[in-house]
């Protein structure tokens, strides 16, 4: 049996209570909801940042075509003049040469028309990735602000939470400071085995660590160790204390 008088089962009582509240806020900042959000987010930004880029690179090179399409029609055009020139400037006189240019003058114009075709659905693609680099420019900014704010917010809840922690370890230094070192390491012993709970109230007749009722004699057995010494639930193994 470990001696501790009454004021010091309540003490023990005390340091139990502060170890709750120790664990619940190491739980919570260690699954703060602010950070939940904010990973999702981040995820989310990631992705959007990265298709952003593929789509802006896209976009690049879909102008650099367009360029050189354009630049392409316009030496066919001026190929085109030039030989127009030659053929109605009247200087031509042999027929093979005559046809020799008709047949030229038309493989310039098809290959206008080509040109031209592709040059249409290169503006087309760069008319929808345009709308579609604006979309994920709208977002991507939207996304950046929602992570600083969730950043701000996670970071205010973990200081939050830090400094009740802090609080509440320097309490638990004092109140195991009032408590002979034997009571403490019992405690510490049977808390780790017993999920954290090593202590309990006793309510009315029922233990608040398994929440079973003491019989009569095991009612009348913790009010008769609990004058001078820790009284256990025979249930459930905690040391129970009267309040
Ligand atoms: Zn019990």
């Amino acid at each position: 049996m470990i001696s501790a008088t009454p004021a010091e089962q309540r003490r023990l009582l005390d340091l139990q209570r502060i170890d709750t509240d120790i664990r619940k806020l190491g739980h919570r900042r260690a699954n703060l909801a602010e950070q939940k959000a904010l990973d999702d987010n981040a995820d989310t930004l990631g992705r959007v940042s990265s298709e952003y880029a593929t789509s802006r690179d896209q976009l690049e090179r879909l102008r650099l075509q367009q360029k050189r399409h354009e630049q392409e029609i316009a030496t066919v055009d001026s190929r085109r003049k030039s030989e127009e020139g030659r053929m109605y400037g009247g200087l031509i006189r042999s027929e093979k040469e005559l046809e020799a240019l008709r047949g030229e003058l038309g493989a310039l114009r098809a290959r206008k028309n080509e040109l031209e075709d592709s040059l249409l659905e290169i503006m087309e693609q760069t008319e929808e990735l345009e709308s579609l680099v604006a979309t994920l420019q709208e977002r991507h900014g939207e996304l950046t602000g929602q992570v600083d704010a969730l950043t701000q917010a996670r970071d205010h809840a973990a200081t939050d939470i830090d400094a009740a922690l802090a609080s509440r370890r320097a309490q638990r230094v004092t109140v195991a400071g009032d408590l002979p070192a034997e009571v403490v390491e019992y405690y510490e012993e049977l808390r780790a085995r017993k999920d954290g709970v090593g202590v309990a109230e006793l309510q009315g007749r029922t233990c608040a660590g398994c929440r079973l009722e003491l019989t009569a004699i095991e009612m009348e057995q913790v009010r008769e160790d609990s004058v001078d010494s820790l009284a256990r639930c025979e249930q459930c193994g905690r040391v129970l204390v009267l309040v």
